[in-house]
């Protein structure tokens, strides 16, 4: 196998690309990604302050790592989500990363900071977790870059992400979550700009970057993820891509050239019905949100924002038990 730039061997193969690419040439290609991506979608202006959400894992600490190197002045958000030793271990990836580099970490722990951890939300109301998770990932993010002054909040959602994304919200037709779909969201509504600026790279691209550049990340499965139907949504596509190379890409990419336009416009009110994922609702400066909360200012359709009645809703419960984190498969 030899890389398709200089023909010196190559250490990973991109068939949707039909390219081989040695250590140097893959980087180059993985920085150039990106630097597209930003570019043309416009989501970094010239000296603008960004905040990444971290998690620990491939794609944050990637995303962190490829901003960077690209000039870019991006500071970490690791929000502790009370997982038991995945949120510990997640943590000290995060932590590791930003001191081994000089770079600026804002943390906040769900537990000390707000009375509750993701495991006791979820038995509390209910629901799957992800559910709880993401609403307080969404309001901990916007309201620490907007406290902040941040110019924009990036997320390091990859194409497998996004595909599978898509693919749930298109099994369902979730139309306000189609129109929401998109890899940047304009501030507005009290909500910061949304980026995700590795739409472009791979999973295994992503994990491939930070091996090359000796990046240790979480490589254990959220324990609460177990049912998740995003996993499902992602092994289906998977095996797509196996027998057709590029189906991801050419899914969602096709997706941005020639429908997400026709779900923008009126979209209508289905949001808040469907999977409860937190990849597929970047809550955004799309779509009316009538006023704000009273207790926090945040944007909210009645009195309390989702993050207060949730907090208010488990406050005093007694913490449940945390599964053991799962090895990916
Ligand atoms: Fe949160 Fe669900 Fe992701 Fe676990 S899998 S970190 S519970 S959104
Ligand atoms: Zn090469
Ligand atoms: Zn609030």
């Amino acid at each position: 196998m030899k890389c398709k730039v200089c023909r010196g061997p190559a250490v990973i193969d991109l068939a949707r690309h039909n390219a081989n690419f040695c250590p140097e040439h893959f980087l180059r290609y993985c920085r150039q990604q990106v630097e597209r991506t930003v570019a043309e979608l416009e989501m970094i202006n010239p000296g603008e302050r960004v905040l990444l959400a971290v998690s620990g894992g491939k794609d944050s600490l990637a995303a962190w790592d490829l901003l960077t190197d690209l000039g870019h002045q991006v500071d970490g958000l690791y929000v502790g989500l009370g997982i038991g030793d995945y949120s510990d271990e997640s943590g000290r990836y995060a932590r590791a990363f930003a001191r081994d580099r000089g770079l600026h970490l804002v943390e906040v722990d769900l537990r000390a900071d707000h009375g509750f951890d993701v495991p006791t939300a979820a038995a509390v109301t209910r629901r799957v977790p992800c559910s709880a998770c993401g609403l307080s990932k969404r309001h901990l993010f916007d309201r620490a870059a907007l406290e902040g002054g941040y110019d924009a909040v990036a997320t390091g959602h990859n194409l497998d992400d996004e595909a599978a994304v898509l693919y749930g919200n298109v099994l369902r037709w979730q139309t306000a979550y189609l129109g929401r779909q998109q890899p940047v969201l304009p501030a507005g509504n009290g909500f910061p700009r949304k980026i995700k600026p590795l739409i472009r790279l791979a999973e295994r691209e992503t994990a491939a970057w930070c091996v090359l550049r000796g990046i240790d990340y979480q490589v254990e499965e959220c324990p609460m993820a177990a049912g998740n139907k995003h996993l499902g949504y992602k092994e289906a596509l998977n095996e797509l891509e196996r027998r057709s190379p590029g189906s991801k890409h050419a899914f969602y990419f096709g997706f941005l050239d020639r429908a997400v336009h026709r779900f923008t416009d009126g979209a209508d009110a289905d949001a808040g019905s469907g999977d409860p994922i937190d990849l597929d609702r970047p809550a955004g400066g799309t779509g009316p949100v009538p006023g704000h909360c009273e207790r926090c200012g945040a944007p909210a359709e009645s009195e309390l924002c989702a993050f207060c009645r949730l907090t208010d809703r488990v406050a005093g419960a007694d913490p449940v038990p945390v599964p053991a984190p799962r090895r990916r498969s």
